[in-house]
């Protein structure tokens, strides 16, 4: 195990591994802390994924923590904390308490801060964080429900959550490449700041952090700043050439796909999948009864479980939603969607259904849970921010697709078992 990351969210830390497997490291998603006695998988990378973005800090400090020694006994060399690469944190945390506690059991008294991901339009500039082309505090962020981001200037935002001291390594410095980087570092070090936020606007920015980061314990960021880590690994001799790293063992089985996200692009993912597939649309406002919904969709699906993928949708439109909500509420509403949709797809692995795509960060979420999900070896996307992962835990092992709601295109439902096909 080369390199070993703790991140604060479930498909953050799926970006994170997809990020690794491109650049050429076999890499593993683990949900949640594994119990101490359990063996490190065979990668190059790991990914323990945690829900400690917005969980109180005492939670997310000692959750991370805990990580860390289980990633520790493995043997790693390097340390990632994966955040969001819109800094999501509030003023007590978690983004610098959590890092403060790494950075303290690492006993490396220093760490670079870089959520920058200029493929997704996050840019770090004089310290300031823009997403979309905007200030952080002017791009929609500072209306988050969990965590409003009304100020863009990182060093100040990371300086009320942490009583270490912030530097900043500027752009002039980061453009000069990563000899420049690596010196300001250690400048910044020695003249006490524990953390340095560093500029990066475009991936070459992102490729010399890394390469100036390679002797550091613990790097902290965005998946982009993991860019450049592999051919790290790889100069050092330690990580060979993989001819596939998104390898995954070949698993048969009837193919099926659940939905619960309501994004935009989700609805004409399943708008595109009606014509081609069979569709069943689970109506949770003539039927507000998780189990009812399960059976309807089960019963639904029991002639047509197969090869060729079948689609049950909770999703609908903004109207349909929000009427649900106002009778029931917005959480016990989405509680009671994403407790079907787990138990549906619990019912369709009991029918022997073994390829499955799941449209919904929640839901995918909740899905996973049900499934007894504990550990993704992860594949080849199937389009940019989804792969296919090999899944293992409590139950029979599975293909799955964890699709975040706006991710994919059109015809994505049908696209993701195509590419399982056309694999050898
Ligand atoms: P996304 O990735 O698009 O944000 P999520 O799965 O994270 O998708 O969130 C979608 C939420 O909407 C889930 O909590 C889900 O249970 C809920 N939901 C899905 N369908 C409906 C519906 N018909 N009415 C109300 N809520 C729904």
């Amino acid at each position: 195990m080369l390199l070993g990351a703790i991140a604060d969210d479930f498909t953050g830390a799926t970006d994170l591994c997809s990020m690794l497997v491109r650049g050429g490291m076999r890499t593993v998603q683990l949900i949640g802390v594994p119990p101490r006695d359990q063996a490190p998988p065979d990668a190059d990378a790991v990914v323990v994924a945690l829900k400690s973005r917005t969980a109180p800090v005492r939670q997310a400090v000692d959750d991370s923590l805990a990580a860390l020694k289980w990633l520790q006994a493995g043997g790693t060399r390097q340390y990632f904390f994966k955040y969001c690469s819109t800094f999501d944190s509030t003023e007590q945390g978690n983004i610098g308490p959590v890092a403060d506690a790494l950075v303290d059991a690492l006993g490396c008294g220093f760490a670079l801060a870089c959520p920058a991901f200029p493929t997704n339009a996050r840019t770090v500039y004089q310290g300031y964080l823009f997403a979309g082309g905007n200030l952080l505090n002017e791009s929609g962020m500072e209306h988050h429900p969990l965590t409003p981001m009304t100020d863009a200037n990182l060093v100040r935002v990371l300086s009320r959550q942490t009583e270490g001291a912030v530097g900043l390594v500027n752009f002039a410095t980061v453009d000069r490449g990563a000899h420049a980087i690596r010196d300001a570092m250690t400048r910044l070090k020695e003249q006490g700041r524990r953390y340095a936020i560093v500029d990066a606007i475009t991936d070459a920015h992102l490729l010399a952090i890394g390469e100036a980061a390679a002797s550091h314990a613990l790097i902290t960021g965005g998946s982009g700043v993991a860019m450049g880590l592999p051919e790290n690994f790889r100069r050092a001799g330690v990580l060979p050439v993989r001819d596939d790293p998104a390898a995954l063992p070949r698993l048969e089985g009837a193919c099926a796909v659940v939905a619960g996200s309501c994004s935009r692009t989700t609805l004409a993912q399943l708008g595109y999948a009606r014509n081609h597939v069979p569709v069943f649309d689970l109506d949770p406002l003539e039927t507000p009864d998780a189990a009812a919904l399960t059976d309807a969709a089960l019963a639904w699906s029991s002639d047509k479980i197969g090869s060729k993928p079948l689609v049950i949708a909770a999703s609908a439109s903004p109207e349909k939603v929000a009427l649900l909500q106002s009778r029931l509420g917005r959480d016990q509403a989405g509680a009671l969607v994403e407790d079907a949709v787990a138990g549906i797809a619990a019912g369709l692995v009991e029918r022997g259904v073994r390829r499955l795509v799941v449209a919904g960060g929640e839901t995918s979420g909740a899905v996973a849970g049900r499934l007894g999900v504990r550990s993704l070896r992860i594949g080849g996307e199937i389009d940019p921010g989804v792969p296919w992962t090999y899944a293992s835990g409590s139950g029979p092992e599975l293909m799955l697709a964890l699709k975040s709601g706006n991710f994919g295109a059109t015809d994505f439902f049908l696209k993701a078992f195509r590419v399982l096909e056309a694999e050898p």
